[in-house]
């Protein structure tokens, strides 16, 4: 008979792939009467190099799964070791962590058994023990199994603090292809449940101010890049669908890890391909704090992002002709459209020139960027660069010389964790 932690190595491990859990996005302070607090920049204040959080329990209910998504280790047809967690396994092991704080939180998912709803009814209990039971006010990230019926979505929601669908692949083919138990709709119809419930749940805050929130760190979902083949283009163009129809606060971008010999799949001896993961991020980024359309990022003639540059800078070396600007004149809109100002640069720049005409030297004690600023500024008409560079230089000087240096994904294990095969 297994024991809980060769249980929980186990369903740690499976649930390893799933990136859809950084921040929490709430701030939910203990009022005395339970135990935990949910902050929301507090949740995953451990990073992996690779962007994975790693201070929620993030852990399975069960790796059995009767799916057989090609992509995934837990599939059907692999031969691995199964595992579950019975509801109160789980919950008494979530609270004995949080108070040895090991963890802050728990991100839950879990594979099909016998259906989406039997499923979440297990995860619901869980968290239903968590929170009525032990009192637990900390953060939880419940994963919605797509098909699951509109009132178990609804009673996640009022459980957990972030709920999310996963999309996986963005194309209804690829998703016949790779993952054929599962339908558009089945993925959607939750989706817009939780858009929509989110909206009436305002409207109830607004009127009834003890109503319960539902999902109030909203919903995510995760896009597995590489193991179709979609264009960035693709993948953007759904990106922002999601954002717009159903109001998503994170589109999670999973570079393809190959664990599985699958005739659809990329070959096993391919690497992820975690630079396009982060060029997704930066462009994901454009999208959701700096104003950008995805028609502006690539279009059919080009439906890849560059990976030699980040897709500002290759935004603004199509469009030499809108630089350089003058930083003492430029609205908002067009300062975030300049490499190396973010938003709290042109903030910053639109503060201070207030109250004076801003000189270069003032960028330098603002910490502006310069390095990638200087080629596409004037301050005060002075041109930020020693010179004026070509087009074709301009693109070597802005290159990642150096790409991003990353490494394989990976995940701080539990038994890494001083104290924890002691519990
Ligand atoms: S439903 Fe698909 S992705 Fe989810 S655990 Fe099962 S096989 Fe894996």
């Amino acid at each position: 008979m297994m024991d809980l932690m060769q249980k929980l190595a186990i369903l740690g491990e499976s649930a390893r792939y799933d990136v859809s859990c950084s921040t929490s996005g709430v701030d939910r302070p203990n009022q005395g009467t339970g135990i935990g607090n949910a902050s929301i920049g507090g949740i995953c204040h451990t990073w992996t190099e690779d962007g994975r959080c790693v201070s929620l329990l993030k852990v399975l209910m069960t790796n059995y799964c009767e799916y057989d998504c090609a992509y995934c280790a837990n599939r059907h047809s692999n031969d691995i070791v199964r595992a579950a967690f019975s509801p109160e396994e789980l919950a008494d092991l979530t609270i004995a962590f949080y108070r040895r704080n090991y963890i802050e939180g728990l991100f839950l998912s879990s594979g099909v058994v016998k259906s989406p709803d039997h499923t979440t009814e297990l995860m619901i209990r869980v968290l239903e023990l968590l929170r009525r039971q032990y009192r637990f006010n900390g953060y939880i990230h419940a994963k919605v199994i797509p098909g699951t019926s509109a009132d178990l979505v609804e009673q996640t929601g009022f459980l957990a603090d972030r709920i999310s669908v996963n999309m996986e692949q963005c194309t209804v083919a690829s998703l016949q292809q790779l993952a054929p138990q599962k339908t558009a709709l089945a993925i959607a119809k939750p989706m817009q449940f939780i858009a929509s419930r989110r909206q009436a749940n305002r409207d109830e805050i607004i009127r009834y101010r003890h109503s319960p929130v539902f999902a109030a760190a909203g919903q995510s979902t995760q896009i597995i890049i590489g193991a179709s083949p979609e264009r960035d283009l693709q993948i953007l163009s759904s990106t922002q669908r999601l954002y717009n129809d159903y109001q998503l606060k994170r589109v999670y971008y999973s570079a393809y890890i190959p664990i599985n010999a699958d005739k659809r799949l990329p070959a096993v001896s391919q690497a992820p391909p975690l630079l396009r993961e982060h060029r997704l991020y930066q462009a994901d980024w454009l999208l959701r704090f700096y104003r950008f359309e995805v028609s502006e990022l690539l279009d059919i003639h080009q439906p890849d992002l560059d990976l030699e540059i980040d897709p500002k800078c290759a935004w603004a070396l199509r469009h030499l002709d809108c630089f350089p600007v003058e930083l003492n004149r430029a609205d908002y809109e067009t300062l975030l459209r300049v490499p190396g100002i973010g938003v709290q640069s042109a903030r910053k720049i639109i503060a201070a020139r207030r109250n004076r005409c801003l000189k270069l030297d003032d960028l330098k004690r603002m910490r502006l960027v310069m390095k990638r600023a200087a080629w596409f500024i004037t301050c005060d008409g002075q041109y930020g660069a020693a010179r004026i560079p070509q087009a074709d230089s301009l693109r070597f000087l802005l290159a990642d010389k150096a790409g991003i240096g990353r490494q394989s994904p990976m995940q701080l294990q539990l038994e890494d964790i001083p104290g924890v095969r002691a519990l």
